[in-house]
Order: C-alpha cells, then sequence, then structure tokens
C-alpha cells in the first residue's frame, strides 16, 4: 500500500469512551446528556466517521464551524449539532434555520443578527457566559440582559444556560469552582438547561455536571490531565499512530545522527528509520529519549525528527527487522506521554495530523444506521 504511516482508529473504543461519559454524567442531575464534541474533524480522527459511529448512542455532536456540521448532515447525522462559537455571519442563520442547527450565542452582534433575520423553525440557543474563561461569552453582568433579549424572539424555543471552563484540569486550581460559583449565581433564576462541562469538568468537578456535558478529548480515550489520574485506565485510545521501520545500520560511537548532528553514539549503536515525520505531524520538538513501541518494547527517539522520517535507537533490541510497526501512540502509549515529552498537549498532536491514511477498525455498522440522504 505504499507508505506506512497510518493513522488506525477503533471504534468500537470511541463507543466504550462514549459510554464513560454517559455514566460520568449521570452522576449529575438524573437526565445529564452528553454531546460529543467533534469538532477539527473529531481532532482528526474523521468527524463522519465517528459520528456516524456514535449516532445510535450520542444525544449531540458539536462542531466548531457550519462547514463541520453540514458535513455531518450530508452524512445523514439527524441529531442536535450545536456550533460552538455560533455563526460569524448573518448569512449563515439561513443554513442553521434549514438544516436545524443549535447554535451558541456570545456576543451582542449574533443577538442583532437574529432580531433583524427571524428564523422560520424554532431554534435552541446556547448562551454563553464568560464565567472566568476570559475568551467569548457575555460577562455575568450581561447575561440577563441578553437572555431577555434572545427569549423575546418568537422562534426561540429553548435557552441552554453554558459557560467553559478555563483551568478545569489543573487539580490544584480553585478558578474552576469559582467559575461555577460565578455562574450559578449569575444565572439564578432563570429558567432552561445548563452546560459547563469539557473532559476535564466532566471528570473532577461532580458538581459541575450538568443537563448537557461537551467532552471531546475524553471520547477518544485521552485522560484530560497530563498526569495519570485513574481515569485513563478505563478509557480506550481510538487512534494508533504507527509506521514501519525502513532502514536498519549499525554505526560506531562518536557518530552523530540527523539533521544539527544533535545526537551523537556513545557506544556502537543501531539506528532505525521510521518512515513518519513532522510533515504527518510528529512534533518535530520532540526530544532525545521520547518513546516509540516497537514490537512491544519501548526504544527512544534518537537525533531530531525531520519531514519525513524519524530515527530510533535500537541497539538494545535486536529483533527488530525492516517492516516491523513502530508506534508512535496508542494503546501501549499514551499520547499524553508523547505529548509532555514534547512540550505540548495532545491536543495540539492529534490537530497537528498531516498526510497519514486513517484507517477505521471496529463497529459493524448495522443496516439501521447507515444513514439516507438527509431530507433537511
Ligand atoms: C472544544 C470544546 C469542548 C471539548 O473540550 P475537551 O477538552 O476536548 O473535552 C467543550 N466545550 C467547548 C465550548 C469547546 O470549544
Amino acid at each position: 500500500m505504499g507508505r506506512p504511516a497510518t493513522a488506525t482508529i477503533n471504534l468500537d473504543a470511541l463507543r466504550h469512551n462514549y459510554r464513560i461519559a454517559q455514566q460520568l454524567s449521570a452522576k449529575g442531575t438524573a437526565n445529564g446528556q452528553v454531546m460529543a464534541v467533534v469538532k477539527a474533524d473529531a481532532y482528526s480522527h474523521g468527524a463522519t466517521a465517528c459520528a456516524t459511529a456514535l449516532a445510535d448512542i450520542a444525544n449531540g455532536f458539536a462542531v466548531a464551524c457550519i462547514e463541520e456540521a453540514l458535513e455531518l448532515r450530508a452524512a445523514g447525522i439527524k441529531q442536535t449539532i450545536l456550533l460552538l462559537e455560533g455563526f460569524f455571519e448573518p448569512s449563515e442563520l439561513e443554513m442553521i434555520d434549514q438544516y436545524r442547527l443549535d447554535t451558541v450565542i456570545h456576543h451582542q452582534y449574533q443577538i442583532d443578527a437574529l432580531v433583524a433575520h427571524p428564523l422560520n423553525h424554532p431554534v435552541r440557543l446556547w448562551l454563553k457566559m464568560d464565567s472566568g474563561m476570559g475568551r467569548v461569552g457575555f460577562t455575568p453582568d450581561e447575561y440577563r440582559k441578553a437572555w431577555a433579549q434572545i427569549n423575546d424572539l418568537s422562534f426561540v424555543k429553548d435557552i441552554v444556560l453554558m459557560s467553559h471552563f478555563a483551568c478545569a484540569d489543573e487539580s490544584d486550581s480553585d478558578h474552576a469552582q469559582q467559575q461555577l460559583t460565578t455562574f450559578n449565581s449569575y444565572t439564578r433564576g432563570l429558567p432552561g438547561e445548563r452546560s459547563f462541562c469539557n473532559s476535564a469538568g466532566l471528570v473532577a468537578l461532580k458538581e459541575a455536571r450538568g443537563d448537557w456535558n461537551r467532552p471531546g478529548l475524553l471520547l477518544y480515550g485521552i485522560s484530560p490531565f497530563p498526569d495519570a489520574d485513574g481515569i485513563e485506565q478505563n478509557l480506550k485510545p481510538v487512534m494508533e499512530l504507527s509506521s514501519a521501520i525502513i532502514s536498519i545500520k549499525a554505526i560506531p560511537a562518536g557518530s552523530s545522527v540527523g539533521y544539527g548532528s544533535r545526537w551523537i553514539a556513545r557506544r556502537p549503536t543501531r539506528i532505525g528509520v521510521v518512515a513518519i515525520g513532522y510533515a504527518d505531524g510528529y512534533p518535530r520538538h520532540a526530544p532525545n529519549g521520547t518513546p516509540v513501541v516497537i514490537n512491544g518494547y519501548r526504544v527512544p527517539l534518537v537525533g531530531r525528527v525531520s519531514m519525513d522520517m524519524l530515527t530510533v535507537d535500537l541497539t538494545d533490541l535486536p529483533d527488530v527487522d525492516i517492516g516491523n510497526r513502530a508506534i508512535l501512540w496508542g494503546d501501549d502509549l499514551p499520547i499524553n506521554e508523547v505529548a509532555q515529552s514534547a512540550g505540548t498537549i495532545p491536543y495540539q498532536l492529534l490537530c497537528n495530523l498531516n498526510r497519514v491514511p486513517v484507517q477505521y477498525h471496529g463497529l459493524l455498522i448495522p443496516e439501521h444506521q447507515v444513514f439516507d440522504e438527509v431530507e433537511f
């Protein structure tokens, strides 16, 4: 099949993780629902495939923009689809109406656009409060006024009260707790469902679990906490990124490996070359020693990652042959570990993936789950 670099996606693992998110949500309010966050092509796992694999169990899907939403509608996804940043310009309202999308409302210009362009169908709006993230959303003081304005619109069927955590993944931070307190006090008495939690909030902040929870990372089998925390044991990584050894060669002590001669052999060394590099999204900043799994064993990355290849020290693993698979992250090697080694986060490693063909495993999609052309 040519170049061996592959991202293998296990859709059964995705369903397993979704069910864990459901269990976590059920510990909050009795009917906590789980909106599967599949923005950015499902964190590079393939939004259409992932949403289709979850279609019979998911309560809804969240995306970053209308293009991502329409892709899911075109694939036959009929559930709630939420635009996490709302719409960027009024021209999108027609499609929001036609394709029955839910949208976040985070700014007055969006309310003005709704007033100027009334929708034909009832819509559910997610009114976002900036409770301490310092990014999008109405300030706590503006929030009730914004709520009243959209509540007056005849086509607004429901208003979900929504906010987003800045620090839910830092266990020693009380910022998340403060955000929750702010949100609760400024929404007191307002009717409607509530939604606060991303993956980290869902796991760590029981009292923040709401009517709708919005996990992304967790669904892909990745702990939202960089250090082991227990949740990792229950989750199953959905993606395995792998390639193959394409060259093995013995070098004497004192020789250097790769661009900039960053690594110098201290002993006679067997260097293996893996056909994957930063053009595929493997982090160029991964230092010497970043683990790579070959035949079930960890070997250290040595030398700088190149565009299409990287090099590992195989000296302590004598039985490796050309063609053996090398796993860059997956079941035996949490992506969190690679991210920490490279000074980044798993979100960025996933979103940077590029050029690597994606293969799907698991989940025989039953007949009833193969969707017809959508008739919106
Ligand atoms: C991306 C996003 C999420 C999901 O975050 P994870 O950390 O991946 O769980 C939830 N809510 C909003 C508003 C988001 O933008």
